[in-house]
């Protein structure tokens, strides 16, 4: 094969964006090598559910979604951030929307699978080379990349003047994201990995059995969660292993961060978080006498089934007293013993420490090769800040390969 100027690893998001950044400012012979057969497999999973490609909050708001990493992100999203996000997709033939809850959305008209197509078919008229089915091994000497064809079942190396790794997170590995780089680059560069973690992933409660079997799986709209400080809001699933859904996937580092302190760690959910503690005892007070407390919770606060079985299972005595009550409805104790398995995050926390790259996402150990996406240590809540941080990443690391071939 012959040899490309830039390699991409990885035909997910943060790969593609850089491939398409490399070949529209004029450099020759990028090439991405994706393992599977087909490239942006788990963006179209992002696109079976709601397909947040970013969010309408205003910039400056999006700094702090990236937690620790805030500072490297506001550079990477002053580069390309959600506004040249929608451009991008736009000029794709994608027109996007943004929803009431601020996430932006393709329109409903375009499926996540046009938005691939169209994108495969303009990094092909831009000339960019993707050879599907062609694994990564690890580095070969000081520029040479190992690969193999796993259609030919044949190695052999390249040396192209500049690499992008974009190999993904460790979660969902049927869509090729495995995680099974980290041990090649470990033992290439000696470099010390992040451990991998699940984030934005369900967590476990240990229910009773009654408990499983009688509430299953039910949601609790419009509630707050709590771990420690952090708090979050919306509709949680119950779920026969615990709990699901937007509040739980931001909290948790949170939940992360507690529960290395020591399982069991305690999330508040609060029941009627849009009322002061004092108007939801007013309201259990003016119950009409002889209601049983399942008929009065639901009469003045609206609380259905399943949140008469959950405060039984949540407390050993459920108070009658309004102002008892009232507390326990707005921070019923959830104990957790963890959090789901890694496979089925929607995200991974770990992986390239930002300490082992320079400005421009630049291995310091491997000058030449950059690396880009999921596969870098930060973690973002759902709602659009997964995919923009990945294009940032991409578009980021695109600029500063240009740098590097410029010399
Ligand atoms: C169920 C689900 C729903 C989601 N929904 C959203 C959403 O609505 N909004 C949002 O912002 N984010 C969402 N995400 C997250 C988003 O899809 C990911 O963060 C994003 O795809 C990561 O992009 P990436 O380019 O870094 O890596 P990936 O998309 O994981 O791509 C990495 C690629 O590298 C390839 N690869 C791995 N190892 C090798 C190797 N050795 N050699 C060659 N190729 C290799 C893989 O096959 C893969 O194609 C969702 C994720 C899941 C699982």
């Amino acid at each position: 094969m012959q040899n490309p100027t830039v390699a991409i690893i990885g035909g997910g998001p943060a790969g593609l964006l850089a491939a398409q950044h490399l070949a529209e400012a004029g450099v020759p012979g990028v090439a991405v090598f994706e393992a599977q057969a087909t490239p942006g497999r788990k963006f179209l999973v992002a696109g079976h559910g709601g397909f947040n490609l970013t969010n309408g909050e205003p910039t400056a708001a999006f700094g702090p979604r990236y937690g620790a990493q805030q500072p490297v992100f506001e550079q990477f999203l002053a580069h390309f951030g959600p506004e040249e996000l929608r451009r991008w997709a736009t000029d794709l033939g994608i027109s996007t929307y943004v929803g009431s809850s601020g996430r932006v959305f393709p329109a409903p008209e375009h499926k996540p699978a046009h938005l691939l197509r169209a994108w495969l078919q303009r990094l092909a008229d831009l000339g960019v080379r993707l050879h599907t089915r062609h694994r990564w091994l690890g580095f070969d000497g000081a520029t040479g990349l190992r690969l193999r064809d796993e259609q030919q079942s044949t190695e052999f190396t390249i040396e192209p003047r500049a690499t992008l790794l974009a190999l993904g997170g460790a979660s969902w590995a049927k869509t090729g994201s495995d995680g099974a780089w980290s041990q090649s680059l470990a033992a290439h560069t000696g470099m010390a990995l992040t451990p991998f973690a699940p984030s934005n992933c369900g967590v476990e409660v240990p229910w009773s059995d009654f408990f499983r079997a009688k509430v299953g799986r039910s949601p609790l709209k419009n509630v707050a969660l709590s771990c420690g400080s952090a708090t979050a809001r919306g509709e949680v699933m119950l779920t026969e292993y615990g709990l699901e859904g937007t509040p739980v996937y931001a909290l948790t580092p949170a939940i992360r961060e507690a529960l290395a302190a020591g399982a069991p760690a305690q999330l508040l959910l609060n029941l009627k978080p849009e009322l002061p503690v004092e108007a939801v005892a007013k309201r259990l007070q003016q119950a009409r006498r002889g209601l049983s407390g399942a008929e009065v919770l639901r009469q003045t606060l609206r609380l259905g089934p399943p949140v008469p079985t959950l405060l039984r299972e949540a407390v050993p005595a459920v108070p009658t007293e309004p102002a008892q009550l009232a507390a326990l409805l707005q921070a019923v104790p959830l104990l957790l013993t963890g959090l789901r398995p890694l496979d089925e995050a929607i995200s991974t926390a770990g992986g390239v420490p930002f300490a082992a790259v320079d400005g421009h996402l630049m291995l310091r150990s491997r000058p030449g090769t950059f690396v880009a996406g999921e596969m870098l240590d930060w973690e973002a809540p759902t709602g659009g800040y997964l995919l923009q941080g990945c294009f940032s990443t991409g578009a980021w690391a695109a600029l500063g390969i240009r740098q590097w071939l410029q010399g």
